[in-house]
């Protein structure tokens, strides 16, 4: 099986996010990156996809050079290949779909593995972009994955249970958490994913069809009220809680 994981370069979650002097982008001085979070998942059903039914697993990734760093995490985990097509332009979501979709037309995996949405500007747009560039079937928040008669049987999550898909391979999904734990790479990963070259692609991008014109912080939380540290304090506190914060 040819399996294709998308996977972005993403600020740590833990990380304290600051706006740049120009007042519409990140300052990234200073920040950790890391592998986004649901294309960990991805990368771990890939490999657990090739565990099983054997082939390759191809981690791609769009941006600039830094961006190897979190291909090498890809490879660390157990990726065969890591891909960067290179950029330094702004990119959209939809120069982001137009790059991998040039990319997975020359390589036609049997399935492309996303995370449900990268959580840099949580768009949750690149998946079904590609799969319609592709004009694939695609399946977004994928919980469960079976495969059963050269057909995938996904389960995806929507608000208040669970919905049953079939498909088609080739297939486009995007995944979500509870499909699986993304493992921890080995000491044995690491050493070798140093050594692992990373492909580099270039094509001609389109431009943005979005423009960020303002980014700002969420407005700062008011301090914590402390109504009491005794069971005398519970008839109070569930007061404020029915008529102030309005929870209950
Ligand atoms: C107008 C605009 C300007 C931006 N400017 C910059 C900038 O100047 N510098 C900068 O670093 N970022 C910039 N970004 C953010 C960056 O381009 C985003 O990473 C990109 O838009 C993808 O994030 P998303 O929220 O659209 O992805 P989503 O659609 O939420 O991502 C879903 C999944 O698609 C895959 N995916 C997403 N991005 C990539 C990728 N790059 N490579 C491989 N797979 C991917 C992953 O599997 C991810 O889980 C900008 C974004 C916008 C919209």
């Amino acid at each position: 099986m040819k399996i294709v994981t998308c996977v972005n370069h993403v600020p740590d979650t833990e990380a304290k996010i600051k706006i740049a002097s120009d007042g519409k982008s990140v300052d990234t001085s200073g920040l950790n990156f890391i592998l986004s979070p649901y294309d960990e998942i991805a990368v771990e059903q890939g490999l657990r996809l090739k565990e099983k039914f054997g082939g390759e697993v191809v981690a791609v990734s769009v941006g600039p050079d830094a961006n190897k760093e979190t291909l090498r995490k890809a490879l660390a985990m157990g990726a065969d290949k890591a891909v960067l097509i290179k950029t330094n332009n702004l990119c959209d979501s939809f120069v982001v779909a137009e790059a991998l979709k040039n990319y997975l037309k020359e390589i036609n995996p049997d399935i492309v593995l996303f995370g449900k949405q990268s959580i840099d500007y949580d768009n949750a747009q690149v998946p079904s972009l590609v799969a319609e560039m592709l004009n694939l079937p695609s399946v977004t928040t994928v919980v469960k994955m079976d495969f059963e008669n050269n057909q995938i049987i996904c389960e995806r999550e929507i608000e208040g249970g669970h919905e049953k898909v079939v498909s088609q391979l080739p297939i486009i999904i995007s995944v979500q958490k509870g499909l699986c734990e993304p493992r921890y790479p080995t000491l044995k990963g690491i050493m070798a994913s140093k050594s692992k070259p990373i492909e580099e692609k270039n094509y001609n991008l389109p431009e943005h069809k979005v423009e960020i014109v303002a980014l700002r912080l969420p407005p700062s939380k008011s301090a914590g009220k402390i109504v009491g540290t005794d069971v005398s304090a519970v008839k109070e506190l569930v007061r404020l809680l029915h008529e102030e914060a309005k929870v209950i």
